[in-house]
């Protein structure tokens, strides 16, 4: 039984009145706890899919299970709660909010729940000294390396324990050294804590962390799609 299960999907945007094909006839079947990385030349799809996949778009046609669930069928607010409980994020640019200091930015998920501030407390640093910033809570986005920031991201993707991680060049903004650290921290996430990691890069010294690697040409899978 796969977590991911993708049939023959399809994705056109709509450009005012042109459409524009991106996908075509996709098949890819992901296991639980795999760790994919999706590589391909810019404009290949790469983004598009992982957003499908992550439940922000939905497909032109075909259908996407995740853990059973038909992502396209889903209403939007459903897909949106969905979506926050089972899916954690990880950005090229962190996305961290700026007048929000680590320890606010990663607990930030956690209003929205019913948790009372003493349980958002202890989620929230124990995220944060998962990814070793424990002695940076009160630390804000400009006082953190580019390498922090990604860090404190990754905690917040954490912090909701969604089963899926999903992250858009991950490295992409970082030097080797801290590239490495996040790459690291990735590998941790998926063999402790039994994370489905899928990342998008262009960048093939990073894709071969992951264990299994998928690519896309112009909208269409070459390679590594496996499936049963
Ligand atoms: P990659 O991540 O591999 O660089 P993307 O998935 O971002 O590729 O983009 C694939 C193609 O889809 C590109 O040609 C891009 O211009 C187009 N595209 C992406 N998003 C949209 C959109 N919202 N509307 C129209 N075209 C889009
Ligand atoms: P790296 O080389 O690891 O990317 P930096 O050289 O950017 O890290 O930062 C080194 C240390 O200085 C980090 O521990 C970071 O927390 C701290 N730091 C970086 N920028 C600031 C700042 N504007 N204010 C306070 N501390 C900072």
């Amino acid at each position: 039984e796969s977590l991911i299960s993708i049939r023959q999907l399809s994705k056109t945007y709509q450009r005012g009145t042109q459409p524009v094909p991106v996908l075509f006839d996709i098949n890819l079947e992901i296991a639980e706890g795999e760790y994919v990385s999706l590589m391909g030349p810019s404009g290949s799809g790469k983004s598009t899919l992982l957003n499908l996949i992550a439940g922000i778009d939905k497909p032109s046609s075909g259908s996407l299970l995740i853990d059973g669930v038909d992502i396209a069928m889903l209403p939007e607010n459903d897909l949106a709660s969905w979506r926050a409980s089972n899916v954690g994020f990880v950005f090229q640019f962190y996305n961290l909010m700026p007048v929000l200091n680590a320890f606010e930015n990663v607990e930030l998920p956690l209003l929205l729940t019913d948790l009372s501030r003493a349980e958002r407390r202890e989620h929230t640093e124990t995220a944060l000294a998962m990814v070793g910033l424990a002695d940076r809570m009160d630390h804000y986005p400009n006082e953190l390396s580019g390498g922090q920031q990604q860090r404190v991201a990754i905690a917040r993707a954490l912090i909701s324990d969604p089963t899926l991680i999903v992250a858009d060049e991950p490295t992409g903004d970082l030097d080797r050294h801290s590239a490495d650290d996040i790459l690291n921290l990735l590998d941790r996430l998926n063999v402790e804590l039994g994370k489905t990691i899928i990342m998008v890069t262009h960048d093939p010294k990073c894709a071969e962390r992951a264990r299994r690697r998928v690519h896309l040409e112009k909208g269409v899978l070459l390679s590594g799609s496996g499936g049963h």
